[in-house]
């Protein structure tokens, strides 16, 4: 779906621009009907616009007196169109082009640079193609269940699992979710695999797509596949979109294939994204010590050094789950 978002989006936008020109073209056609007076002004207003443009190719005595009157004339014939539609029941602007999004008159850009409604749209389409509207609606909060999580402390750890998720995570979860477009925080989630890791992230990109961030959610093994396209194929929109989304989820880090490429690829991409201050929440199945032993130096530093670490641990909740549905 990344791939082709450019195209899609550039389609939406043409959608709105024939919606708008068709029901404007409707809607003079019935006021050429009902107030032929309104059609006739429009089409002197036309003329003149057309003088106007034209004027500086144009030999005129007095050029200055003669700009004037014509931008007078269709000042006059502006206020008498607006009137005469007025006083006929019709609002002011009933004849006028109508846009969506007036900052960019429905083509995405200003300039060069990107419409806030650009993003918008972006946010829909991903979360529609992405069949995350499908995850997400049982993977949100609201079926977040904090008892799969046991009260009992085992091993080391200082906290039993329901206390270190409900007394560390959660609210630190939330606080990350609440003053998400202030933090520069970069989230690890890491423990072993059935702890709620990916279900947790779920939750999150539910909730910031629901506010609008974009929140790209991809594999580690997916980032892999996309990071040579984006050396091979020179594919540049997708780079930008995961450089530049408002949160990349990366789940389960470590179970995607290590080679030299993608350890020096994905070294450089969490560098870029580190150096741009772009969010990312990573997970992994893996301790931090054999995270330090599968990735390099260069790569752990980061991780361990610009993330905020958050340990999972506790039985397996799928494990449970299944069990406690076979009861
Ligand atoms: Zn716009």
């Amino acid at each position: 779906m990344i791939k082709g978002y450019k195209e899609e989006i550039s389609k939406i936008y043409s959608r709105i621009r024939e919606y708008e020109d068709s029901a404007l073209k409707k809607r003079k056609l019935e006021i050429s009907e009902k107030i032929p007076e309104v059609s006739n002004i429009e089409r002197k207003i036309a003329k003149f616009c057309i003088d106007l443009s034209v004027l500086s190719f144009k030999d005129v005595d007095n050029r200055e007196q003669y700009l004037k009157d014509l931008r007078e004339k269709i000042t006059d014939l502006r206020v008498k169109k607006s009137e005469l539609l007025v006083s006929n029941g019709y609002p002011i602007d009933y004849v006028s082009r109508n846009y969506k999004c007036t900052k960019c008159k429905d083509t995405g850009y200003i300039g060069s640079k990107q419409c806030t409604c650009y993003r918008q749209k972006l946010v829909k389409l991903y979360y529609k193609n992405s069949h995350l509207d499908i995850i997400l609606k049982n993977n949100n909060f609201e079926h977040f269940n904090i008892n799969y999580y046991s009260s009992s402390r085992t091993g080391e750890e200082p906290k039993s699992p329901r206390r270190n998720i409900e007394e560390k995570i959660i609210p630190d979860v939330m606080d990350y979710i609440k003053n998400f477009s202030s933090v520069n925080t970069n989230l690890l989630f890491y423990g072993n695999s059935g702890t709620g890791k990916t279900f947790l992230s779920n939750c999150i990109a539910k909730d910031l797509l629901d506010k609008g961030f974009l929140v790209i959610y991809r594999t580690a093994d997916d980032l892999i596949h996309d990071l040579k396209q984006i050396k091979f194929e020179n594919n540049s929109t997708l780079e930008d979109l995961l450089l530049n989304c408002d949160l990349l989820i990366l789940d389960d880090l470590g179970t995607e294939q290590i080679t030299d490429f993608s350890s020096s690829e994905f070294f450089n991409f969490l560098n870029k994204k580190l150096l741009m201050n772009k969010k990312m929440l990573i997970s992994s199945n893996y301790s931090l010590e054999k995270l330090s032993k599968t990735y390099s130096e260069r790569i752990t530093s980061r991780l361990f050094g610009n993330f905020k670490l958050f340990k999972f641990y506790g039985e397996d909740i799928r494990v449970k789950i299944n069990f406690s549905r076979q009861k």
